[in-house]
C-alpha cells in the first residue's frame, strides 16, 4: 500500500514546495486538490504534472463531496480531460458529479497508462451494503474505486473494515471519515487497499493519520493499540503511545475506542480479527472489561478492575497498570511509604488501585470520600485494616505523611475546589494529587504555598502508559519520547 499526502494550497507554486517537502519525509504519492486552488487553470495542471506527475494524484473535488472552491460544468469537463491526458500516476473523478463523461476519462486515461480513480464521498453514514453497493459502481467505472463515509460508531467502523477484506483482490480505497472510522485507516494496508490519505501540510478529513503514523503503518505486520472507554476526548494516552510507537519506528497505531459498554464483548471478538495487540481501558469500562477476560494477572484480580488487555492468538488477559504505575512513581519520587500514615481522598478505581499499592507497602491507609458508603465498601475489600474518615473528620484529625488526591476534584474544566478542607494540609507532609491536567491544581497550589512536597499525577500515567507499552510490544518503553508528548499535549 502507497501512502498519499493530501496537499492543499491556494496556489500552484505553493502545492508543488508542499508535496516536495511531503515526498522528502517519505509519502509515496501526493494528491494536489486541485479544487483548493482559488481558480484552476490548465496551466497549473500542466505546470505539477511536469513537477510531481508520476508521484502525484490529481484531483478536483466538487464542493458537494467535500471539495472546497466549487468549479462546475464545461469548466470542470475540461480541467479533467486535461488532466487525464497529462503525466499525472493517478486522477481521481467522481461517480456521480462526473457521471457523463466516466466512459471517456477510463479511455483516455487507459491510453495515458494511468489509473482512474472513481470516488465517491457519502455525505452521511451509510449500512455496509449500500456502501459496497456504490464501491463497486466505483470499481466498474474506473481502475481504483474509492469510497468515503462518515462514521459515527466503532462498530460501523469494523462493519467498514470487514467489507474492505472482502473487496481485496480488487484495486480500491474504502475509509470511515471521523474518530471511529480512524479503524479503516489504520487497517488499510491489511485489507489491501491501493493508498492511504495522510495529512500533508493540513488536515482534510477527521481522523486522516499524520503521515509519519501512516508511513509506519505500510508494514504487512501492523498492529492496532487503542484505548476503550466513554468518553474519551479527554485523555493524552493517544499522544503518549503515539509517540512511543513513532521513537521506536513500529508498526502500530493507538486510537480512541469510544464505546458503549454492550458493543465492549463483540468488541473484544473482533480484536484478533482487527490485528489488535491491546488495549487501555478507562471510566466506565474497567470492572466489566475485567469480567470478560480470559485471565486476569493479580493485581487486577485483586481489584477487579482492568486497564490495559493483552490480546494474544485470541487469548486475553486483562492487567491493571494503575497498582504498577503508582508503584513506580513512589519510586522514581523517592517516596517512602512503609508505616508511615497515609490518607486517600476518593473511592473509585484509582483510590482501590492506590490503596492497594499502599498497603502492600506497609503504610497504615485512612479512605474519605464524599460518599461515605462507598468508602466503607472499599475499606470492605481489602484484608488489611483500612479505616474510614468522613470529610469533618478530616478537617481535624491526622497527621498524615501521605495525602492522595483520587478525585477528579481540580481537572480542568470542573469547579476550581479542592476534595478536602484546606486545613487539613496543616497536618500534610506530602501531596499527591492523581489529576494531571492542569498540571498545578488548586490542591497543589495550595500545598505549595504551605511550602509542603507535592506532585500531580503525570508521573504515574506516564508510568502506567509505559508498563502497558512493554506488556503490548515487548520492548523497553522510551520514556523520554512519551515524557515530552504528554508535556506537550497538556500544555
Ligand atoms: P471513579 O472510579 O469515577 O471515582 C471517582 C471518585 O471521585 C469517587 O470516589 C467519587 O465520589 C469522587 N468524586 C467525583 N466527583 C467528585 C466531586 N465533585 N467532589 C468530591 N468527590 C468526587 O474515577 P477514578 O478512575 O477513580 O479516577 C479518579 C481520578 O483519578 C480522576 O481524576 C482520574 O483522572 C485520576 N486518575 C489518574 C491516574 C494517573 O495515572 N494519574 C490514573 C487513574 C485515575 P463518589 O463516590 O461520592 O461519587
Amino acid at each position: 500500500m502507497q501512502v498519499a499526502a493530501v496537499i492543499v494550497a491556494g496556489t500552484a507554486a505553493e502545492a508543488e514546495q508542499q508535496a516536495r517537502v511531503a515526498l522528502r519525509r517519505g509519502a509515496d504519492l501526493v494528491e494536489v486538490r486541485f479544487d483548493a486552488l482559488r481558480h484552476p487553470q490548465a496551466q497549473d495542471l500542466k505546470k505539477l504534472a511536469s513537477a510531481l506527475g508520476p508521484r502525484a494524484i490529481a484531483t478536483l473535488r466538487s464542493p458537494s463531496q467535500g471539495g472546497f472552491h466549487p468549479v462546475a460544468g464545461g469548466a470542470r469537463h475540461a480541467l479533467l480531460r486535461e488532466a487525464c491526458h497529462l503525466p499525472f500516476r493517478y486522477v481521481d473523478v467522481e461517480l456521480t458529479t462526473d457521471a457523463g463523461h466516466l466512459e471517456e476519462y477510463a479511455k483516455t486515461a487507459k491510453s495515458r497508462a494511468k489509473d482512474l480513480v472513481v470516488s465517491h464521498h457519502f455525505d452521511r453514514p451509510a449500512e455496509a451494503d449500500e456502501v459496497a453497493e456504490i464501491l463497486d459502481a466505483c470499481l466498474s467505472a474506473g481502475t481504483v474505486g474509492k469510497v468515503a463515509v462518515p462514521t459515527v460508531s466503532v462498530e460501523s467502523a469494523v462493519d467498514l473494515v470487514d467489507l474492505a477484506r472482502e473487496r481485496k483482490s480488487r484495486r480500491f480505497v474504502l475509509l470511515g471519515l471521523g474518530e471511529p472510522g480512524m479503524l479503516t485507516r489504520a487497517l488499510a494496508a491489511d485489507a489491501g487497499q491501493e493508498f492511504q490519505y495522510a495529512v500533508g501540510n493540513r488536515s482534510t478529513a477527521p481522523g486522516q493519520l499524520a503521515l509519519a503514523t501512516a508511513l509506519r503503518l505500510r508494514a504487512k505486520d501492523a498492529f492496532v493499540l487503542g484505548l476503550l472507554g466513554h468518553p474519551i476526548g479527554h485523555s493524552v494516552s493517544p499522544q503518549i503511545h503515539e509517540a512511543a510507537l513513532q521513537a521506536l519506528r513500529l508498526p502500530g497505531a493507538y486510537l480512541p475506542f469510544d464505546l458503549p459498554e454492550d458493543y465492549l464483548e463483540p468488541f473484544l471478538d473482533a480484536a484478533e480479527r482487527l490485528r489488535a495487540r491491546g488495549f487501555n481501558v478507562t471510566i466506565p469500562h474497567k470492572e466489566a472489561v475485567a469480567d470478560l477476560m480470559d485471565e486476569l494477572d493479580g493485581d487486577a484480580e485483586a481489584l477487579e478492575a482492568v486497564n490495559t488487555v493483552v490480546v494474544k492468538e485470541g487469548w486475553t488477559k486483562g492487567h491493571n497498570t494503575d497498582v504498577s504505575g503508582f508503584r513506580m512513581s513512589l519510586r522514581s519520587l523517592g517516596l517512602r511509604v512503609g508505616d508511615r500514615t497515609a490518607l486517600v481522598v476518593g473511592a473509585g478505581g484509582a483510590a482501590k488501585a492506590v490503596v492497594h499499592v499502599l498497603l502492600r507497602e506497609g503504610a497504615e491507609v485512612q479512605v474519605a470520600n464524599r460518599t461515605p458508603e462507598r468508602a466503607e465498601a472499599l475499606a470492605d475489600t481489602f484484608d488489611d485494616e483500612v479505616s474510614v474518615l468522613s470529610l469533618e473528620e478530616v478537617a481535624r484529625k491526622g497527621p498524615w505523611d501521605l495525602l492522595v488526591n483520587a478525585t477528579p476534584v481540580g481537572t480542568r474544566g470542573m469547579e476550581a475546589a479542592l476534595p478536602v478542607p484546606e486545613s487539613s494540609l496543616d497536618r500534610t507532609r506530602f501531596v499527591y494529587d492523581l489529576v494531571y491536567n492542569p498540571t498545578e491544581t488548586p490542591l497543589l497550589e495550595a500545598a505549595k504555598r504551605r511550602g509542603l512536597r507535592h506532585t500531580n499525577g503525570l508521573e504515574m500515567l506516564l508510568q502506567q502508559a509505559a508498563a502497558s507499552f512493554e506488556l503490548w510490544t515487548g520492548k523497553a518503553a522510551p520514556f523520554p519520547a512519551m515524557k515530552s508528548a504528554a508535556q506537550e499535549a497538556l500544555r
